[in-house]
C-alpha cells in the first residue's frame, strides 16, 4: 500500500513507510498537521504540547523540517505570515490568504498540470510549478461590523 491511503493511517505508520524514526513529538505533530490543515508551527507546537507537556519547541520544529524533506507536508510561507504546514501534497492547489487575520484556505487550480500559469518569456527557465497565493480579506474580516463592532442596535453611535 503505497501513498494514496496516507489520510487514514497512523502517524507511527506513516512516519516508519516514509523512513523517519518514530518518536511521540512526531507523531504527536504529524497528527497535529493532519487535524489542522495549514498550521503554523507554534500552532502544531502548542497542539503537540498538550499530549506531551516536556515536548521541546526545537524537537517539533525540527519534526517539521524533517517532514517536509520526506516530502509528508507540504510548507507554504505567505509572505509575511509564519510557515505554514498541510498534509494536502502532490496536487496543485493554491491558497487564499486573509491579510487581516491570516486564515488559510485552499483553492483547488483549474488546470490538471503544474504549472497552470506560464510566463510570457521564460528565459530559458524549464518552468515547473506556479506558486499562486490570492490575498484578501475573509469572510469574517471583509463582514460589516462583526463580531467585535459596535453594531448591536440600540448601542447609539453613530445615527447619521
Ligand atoms: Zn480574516
Ligand atoms: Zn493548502
Ligand atoms: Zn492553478
Amino acid at each position: 500500500m503505497a501513498g494514496s491511503a496516507v489520510e487514514g493511517q497512523e502517524a507511527e505508520a506513516v512516519l516508519r513507510a516514509s523512513g523517519l524514526r518514530v518518536t511521540r513529538p512526531r507523531e504527536a505533530a504529524y497528527r497535529a498537521v493532519r487535524a489542522m490543515p495549514h498550521a503554523s508551527a507554534d500552532d502544531v507546537l502548542q497542539a503537540v504540547r498538550a499530549e506531551l507537556p516536556n515536548a521541546s519547541a526545537q524537537s517539533v520544529y525540527n519534526a517539521l523540517h524533517d517532514f517536509a524533506d520526506a516530502h509528508l507536508v507540504r510548507r507554504i510561507v505567505p509572505a509575511g505570515h509564519p510557515g505554514r504546514y498541510e498534509l494536502r501534497i502532490g496536487d496543485n492547489h493554491h491558497h487564499l490568504v486573509c491579510r487581516a487575520c491570516g486564515l488559510v484556505t485552499d483553492v483547488d487550480c483549474v488546470a490538471d498540470d503544474a504549472p497552470c500559469l506560464h510566463p510570457d518569456d521564460d528565459h530559458g527557465f524549464r518552468v515547473d510549478a506556479a506558486e499562486i497565493t490570492f490575498w484578501g480579506l475573509c469572510a469574517d474580516c471583509s463582514a460589516p461590523a462583526g463580531g467585535q463592532g459596535p453594531a448591536a442596535p440600540g448601542r447609539s453611535g453613530a445615527g447619521r
